[in-house]
């Protein structure tokens, strides 16, 4: 041996010694047999959010050590919806969240469907790159790649089966199509026939033998729903782990129907499902858990060395982002769980700026939608240049328009349309207030519209025209909008990012404070309530 090899390896060694563990398995365990999915989806974060309170990978991978050290075979799952969009992603366009995966994969088999945003890019470069990194494997029975590189193009896989003690999973992976909000691309094309490629996909994982199924999507749920109904035909079936709705949904499993569960973005809630499988090689039952990740669960150490080595990283190019730029008046709520499906007091500041951005006369409407404020967090105190960079994840030039009143009502009704919350759709608005009923069909949902007049509010005008400010993605039908009865439209212009900015910089040299809380005496955007037919006298 020589002396270079002696010192290597003794290096080695005391690095293994050193190396540290949050809760490093200390003694081979007998394995339970269990074979576990941990399941997330919609990840934007390397780290946690809501200022370190909840989610990120950190506190999924303790999960995963503990689990393992109760001898459980852990596989994870990923929903889709991880590449973009961030502030890490801008730079990086992504490779941030690979490496966290690789992370992760190392201790236990991750297989990932990819949602929209693997997609948000016109040029194949960011998902070649993406795919060229991973660890991981990818799964698509709907995708297909077809980016000109042919070792890539063939790491989306289909009818995927994966071996574990002694078991064969097959695995069918369903991503959203553009009508549905998906991205179409050349070098991605998606087949929207979901439900037929599922069946398909089924057979051909039934017909080798597989003792379970799961289908792993980035749907809507009243897709999953659809799909579900397969288990009927096909009782291997067992569950769908899905993504795309931001919160925590779950669908029991029936004799007709596959369980569904989805988490909720940045890993604040994931789902545990552990499989077991009968000694008669009959049908295999499984038991759902869902996992809040909170303060209770530590970050693993390892990870969190990953985590600083990429905080560092964001620091050498932008090093004022911890720089406060304004102040505000209060705890200004911009979490998913709010901004997604209620009036939020961020999303207020940001969208009331909107109306002014073409000059006077200030426009009589403005909205956004949710899905372009990502910063998934409470903004309180100082507002820093990384608040700011957090919230908008990209680019979002505005548009100056004329539309009827009742033209702008119809406009509005795909904010409220579909089931389940979370939808990255969801307006928010400044200039009117809106009463919405969700039992009503969809189209018909809004129930008032009223903008403010001199003797407090009063229903729009059908026939009168109205100025509107409104994000140009939504403009050329982003989200499911449609803009078709637009007139005097301008060329897209007015960078929302800069304009918030502006309003924030502009308020701190006035020594003013920004935001004010939201009152709900007095809201935005309201919801019938049970036994009532308006919301507003
Ligand atoms: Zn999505």
């Amino acid at each position: 041996m020589t002396r270079l090899l002696q010192y290597l390896m003794v290096f080695f060694v005391f690095l293994a010694a050193c190396s540290p563990r949050s809760e490093g398995p200390a003694e081979p365990v007998e394995p339970s047999g269990t074979l576990t999915f941990i399941h997330l989806n919609d990840t934007y974060r390397i780290d946690a959010v809501e200022e370190g309170r909840a989610g990120g990978f950190g506190r999924v991978v303790t999960i995963v050590r503990r689990l393992q050290q109760q001898g459980n075979d852990v596989r994870i799952l990923h929903g889709g919806d991880f590449l973009f969009p961030s502030l890490e992603s801008q730079l990086w366009q992504g490779e941030q969240i690979v490496d966290a995966f690789n992370f992760m994969d190392d201790i236990a088999p991750m297989y990932v469907v990819p949602g929209n945003h693997e997609f948000d890019r016109r040029s194949p470069e960011a998902v070649i790159n993406a795919i060229r990194l991973s660890e991981f494997d990818w799964l698509g029975d709907n995708v297909r790649l077809l980016t000109g590189d042919e070792i890539i193009d063939q790491s989306m896989q289909t009818g995927f089966v994966l071996e574990a003690g002694g078991k064969k999973i097959g695995i069918f992976a369903l991503t959203i199509h553009q009508d549905d909000g998906g991205n179409d691309r050349d070098y991605a094309p998606i087949d929207r026939d979901y439900v037929g490629i599922a069946e398909a996909s089924i057979k051909r994982l039934e017909a080798e033998n597989v003792d379970a199924i799961i289908g792993l999507t980035h749907l809507h749920l009243w897709t999953d729903k659809e799909i579900a109904k397969l288990k009927a035909s096909h009782p291997r079936f067992l569950f769908i782990a899905g993504g795309h709705e931001h919160e925590p949904q779950h669908e029991a499993a029936t004799e007709e129907s596959a369980e569904i569960v989805k988490g909720a973005s940045n890993a604040r809630t994931i789902w545990q499902i552990d499989v077991s499988f009968p000694e008669d090689d009959g049908i295999p039952e499984i038991v759902t858990k869902r996992i809040k990740l909170d303060e209770s669960v530590a970050t693993d150490a390892d990870y969190e060395i990953l985590e600083s080595r990429w905080r560092r990283k964001l620091l050498e190019k932008i090093p004022f982002l911890p720089a406060r730029i304004g102040t505000a008046a209060v705890p200004l709520d911009a979490r998913e769980v709010t901004i997604r499906n209620e009036e939020s007091s961020w999303a207020n500041f940001i969208v009331d700026q909107m109306r002014s951005a073409f000059g006077e006369p200030a426009a009589d409407f403005a909205f956004v939608n949710s899905g372009t404020l990502r910063i998934d967090d409470y903004i309180a105190e100082d507002i820093t240049f990384e608040d700011v960079g957090r919230t908008f994840g990209f680019s979002s030039y505005l548009r100056h328009l004329v539309l009827s009143g009742s033209d702008f009502k119809t406009v509005m009704e795909a904010g409220y349309r579909g089931v389940g919350p979370s939808k990255g759709y969801f307006p928010q608005i400044s200039g009117f207030r809106v009463c919405v009923d969700r039992s009503q069909p969809d189209g018909g949902r809004i129930i008032q519209l009223q903008l403010p007049v001199e003797s407090g509010w009063d229903d729009i005008e059908p026939d009168a025209d109205y100025l509107v400010v409104a994000p140009d993605f939504l403009y050329r039908g982003g989200d499911g909008y449609d803009f078709s009865r637009a007139r005097d439209v301008s060329r897209p212009g007015s960078e929302l990012k800069y304009l918030v900015l502006d309003a924030i910089i502009r308020a701190q040299s006035a020594g003013q404070t920004i935001g004010e809380p939201v009152n709900p005496d007095d809201p935005r955007i309201a919801f019938v309530q049970e036994g009532r037919q308006t919301c507003f006298e």
